[in-house]
């Protein structure tokens, strides 16, 4: 029911059939995208496959070199930035060091010609949105990590956008910080209802806090799905890669397991070693302590495959030959190579 009466609503932001190219590098190549209203959305890639322009140009601070930009069903192409009912947390925050936290929530509203009084007001409720009450008298040279980045979170909501565009928000925190402040900012979107479209090429921070995730590769978008999909169901073998590290089996070898000529995607934990009746068998060529487990990796007729072993599990010496097998439904078959 969910799914269809998010399918029956007008889109927060369409992108249809849009592309963004530069000279010759098409770094947005016929993009088409949905993004309902109330969504937390993550565009996941690596570096330079094409999220930032996309978001870019969802901001408006890029033009496409064609097709439509759409936002709440109307064509937003031509509109300018600041005309868009959308707001962007840059990765550096760019807040303004000589301005106090409070005057650095209340700019945007000063640029919008509001009084004094209804700007710090508006300010301080947003500070408080973040929990920043006490904060709003400090230099930003004042604040952590942290800190910093909900100072920008609240300046661009005080602003009341329909959609907030967050570019890498949590890239420049260290990991723990980063942990915490993935579920601050999932159940904040959650409290406030607004669409939040954010950039990462972290895929398990894409995982841990997006109701959907597109994966983007060199420009295209390889899948687009809610995280649960995207890593039990991968569509591509870049797509089984790229999120979780899935071993990626040939179509050779899929068609002797399955008696299908098309590649197909196992994840290392749900590969088991076995005494006996093995689907295959693999000569450890390496292994490694994560700490929560154990990783293997395996050679399989010039094939490698990682294997995580619980803790508690021995690990068999280098060298040695093991039977692999794993659950009916855990081979995943996957459209070709490359779209
Ligand atoms: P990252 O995570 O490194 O920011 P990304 O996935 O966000 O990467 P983009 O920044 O969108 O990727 O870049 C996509 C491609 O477009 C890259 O090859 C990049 O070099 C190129 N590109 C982006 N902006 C411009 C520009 N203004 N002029 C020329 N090329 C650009």
């Amino acid at each position: 029911l969910r799914q269809s009466a998010l399918e029956s609503m007008t889109p927060a932001v369409s992108l249809r059939s849009v592309s963004r190219h530069f000279g010759q590098v098409r770094a947005v190549d016929a993009v088409n995208l949905d993004i309902a209203e109330g969504e937390f959305f993550a565009l996941l890639g690596p570096s330079g496959s094409g999220k930032t322009t996309c978001l870019r140009l969802i901001a408006g601070f890029e033009q496409p070199t064609s097709g439509a930009v759409v936002i709440f069903g109307e064509d937003a192409t031509r509109v300018p930035p600041y005309r868009r009912p959308v707001n962007t947390v840059f990765q550096d925050y760019a807040l303004f060091p000589h301005l106090n936290i409070l005057d650095n929530v209340a700019y945007g509203l000063m640029v919008r010609g509001e009084k004094k009084a209804a700007r710090h007001q508006a300010a301080e409720e947003a500070l408080s949105l973040v929990a920043l009450g006490g904060f709003a008298g400090r230099k930003p040279s004042e604040l952590s990590g942290g800190q910093r980045q909900r100072v920008a979170l609240a300046r661009a909501l005080v602003l009341k956008p329909k959609v907030l565009l967050l570019d890498e928000p949590l890239g420049a925190l260290d990991l723990k910080l980063r942990e915490q402040m993935q579920s601050e900012l999932k159940a904040l979107q959650r409290r406030l209802g607004i669409t939040f479209i954010f950039v990462t090429h972290d895929q398990g921070e894409a995982l841990s806090m997006a109701d959907r995730v597109a994966v983007f590769d060199r420009g295209h978008i390889q899948q687009i799905g809610a995280p649960q999909d995207v890593y039990d169901r991968p569509e591509t073998p870049f797509v089984a890669d790229f999120v979780g590290s899935s071993n990626v089996l040939p179509s050779n070898m899929v068609e002797q397991l399955a008696g299908q000529s098309v590649p197909a995607s196992l994840r290392p934990e749900q590969i088991r070693l076995t005494d006996t009746d093995g689907k295959l068998i693999g000569n450890v060529i390496g292994s490694a302590f994560l700490g929560a487990a154990n990783r293997i990796e395996l050679d399989v007729g010039g094939v490698r495959l990682s294997v995580l072993l619980p803790k508690t599990a021995a690990v068999p010496d280098l060298g040695s030959l093991v039977n692999l097998t794993w659950d009916d439904g855990a081979l995943h078959v996957m459209r070709g190579e490359h779209v």
